[in-house]
């Protein structure tokens, strides 16, 4: 046999005799069952029953990116073969010319994940078996635990560990400032002078009270617990190396966004003054702000959001720069990430050798019964469903009962509608 046939032969059985599938229908599903808006693209093929779900979640700016999908990646993709994910993410990345923004991203990835999808459901597997397979059970999580005392902080902290919880994140609230998250605090009366209305936050009361916290979680919550920190991009560099240096006695899992996006350049000092293991990147959109922080070796897990980096496509390129460069992956998971989106992050978690952590903000009632196959958690350790593709059947029934603006009120108007501001005390706006 010559060895064109032979290739011809030994791929046939793979094609299973069906024409490669081409793009018929792209829609978005628009939902936000826990109070969230969650944006989630179908893609169904000219295959019967073949179709698959990506998320494309970017809550503060959702319609933009619904607008994104369906006026300029529907059109551009109708028609088009499923199989080649890589040249079709190149192909999207490509066509705006302008390029790396987190509306585009986001609306790139939805597509990018539902291709993946497509191709996990043709192989009858999950997505974990075409990125090589697992090489771990299940993905140790971390959980949140916050309040305004640090007595109720590690109350939630002592709940969670009961359920199983081998990693809590720790935040405490600041007297007389915002609470922790944007702008979830108001100004107290007669609290000095009154320049502004609204949430301030001040550097320094932040540190110190924050320290106290770790400093009694320790002795309250043992050795063995593994603890975060989340700063939230709010202290100024130099803070920031201050306050890195200052939690090193209390032997952090990571401490999460010391610096802001604008600020990474200051990792350098803050590794020159401590082992305190950094975190960073939920915020980031483009390869032009993880590579520095990566091959430089300045921090050790990198934190982006799969769906603002454009996708699973992106994301296993992150994972494997950090391999070799000693960074782990410590996927972003919050409410605002969709369990379609979840279900990429353990795919992830599971099929990559540099797995740091999983963050896991949980899931529902709602939110399960829209998005069927929801990934579980059990024992701090989250697990795939096990199911081809991503395992997700989203119930569009279930879902357009909660159009956007559902839930329009307090945290959930917040977050829906822009990430709340807050001011030091003299009025000056913070990044945050
Ligand atoms: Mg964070």
């Amino acid at each position: 046999m010559r060895r064109r046939e032979f290739l011809a032969f030994a791929a046939a059985p793979l094609l299973r005799g069906m024409p490669v599938p081409k793009i018929k229908d792209i829609s978005v599903i628009a939902t936000e069952p826990s109070g969230v808006r969650l944006t989630v693209v179908k893609i169904q093929t000219d295959q019967d029953g073949l179709h698959g779900y990506g998320c494309a979640t970017f809550t503060q700016r959702a319609d933009l990116v619904v607008d994104a999908v369906n006026r300029y990646l529907k059109p551009f993709l109708i028609g088009k073969p499923t199989d080649g994910i890589e040249d079709l993410w190149q192909a999207m990345y490509n066509s705006s010319y302008w390029r790396n923004g987190p509306v585009l991203n986001n609306a790139i990835s939805g597509v990018d994940q539902a291709l993946w999808d497509i191709k996990g459901r043709q192989a009858g597997m999950p997505v974990y078996e075409l990125l090589g397979g697992k090489c771990r059970e299940a993905a140790l999580v971390y959980r949140h635990a916050s309040g305004k005392e640090i007595s109720e902080t590690l109350d939630q902290a002592r709940k969670l560990m009961a359920e199983g919880a081998k990693a809590v994140r720790l935040q405490v609230g600041i007297p007389g400032m915002a609470a922790y998250g944007a702008g979830g605090g108001a100004r107290p009366k007669g609290a000095g002078m009154a320049l502004i209305q609204g949430p301030v936050f001040e550097p320094a009361p932040y540190a110190r009270r924050s320290l106290q916290l770790f400093e009694q979680a320790r002795k309250e919550l043992g050795a063995e617990v593994d603890l975060l920190h989340d700063v939230h991009e709010r202290l100024p560099p130099s803070a920031a190396v201050q306050f890195a240096k200052d939690m090193e006695p209390y032997r952090l899992f990571f401490l999460e966004d010391a610096l802001s996006p604008e600020d990474i350049d200051y990792f350098r000092e803050i590794r020159a003054h401590c082992t305190t293991p950094l975190a960073m990147g939920e915020l980031f959109n483009s390869p032009h702000e993880w590579m520095p922080l990566i091959k430089n070796r300045l921090i050790d897990y990198i934190r982006v959001h799969v769906s603002q980096s454009g996708g699973l496509t992106p994301a296993r390129k992150i994972a494997a720069l950090g391999e070799a460069c000693q960074v782990k992956t410590a996927w972003h998971g919050p409410g605002d990430v969709s369990p379609v989106g979840h279900c990429a992050n353990i795919a992830l978690d599971l099929a990559c050798y540099n797995f740091g952590i999983q963050e896991w903000s949980g899931m529902g009632e709602r939110e399960q019964a829209v998005f069927e196959g929801c990934p579980q958690m059990k024992d701090g350790y989250a697990y795939a469903n096990e199911k081809p593709g991503w395992g997700i059947e989203v119930n569009e029934t279930e879902a357009a009962k909660y159009p956007y603006g559902t839930f329009e009120k307090g945290e959930h108007k917040r977050l829906n509608g822009g990430w709340g501001e807050v001011r030091r005390a003299d009025g000056t706006i913070i990044n945050q």
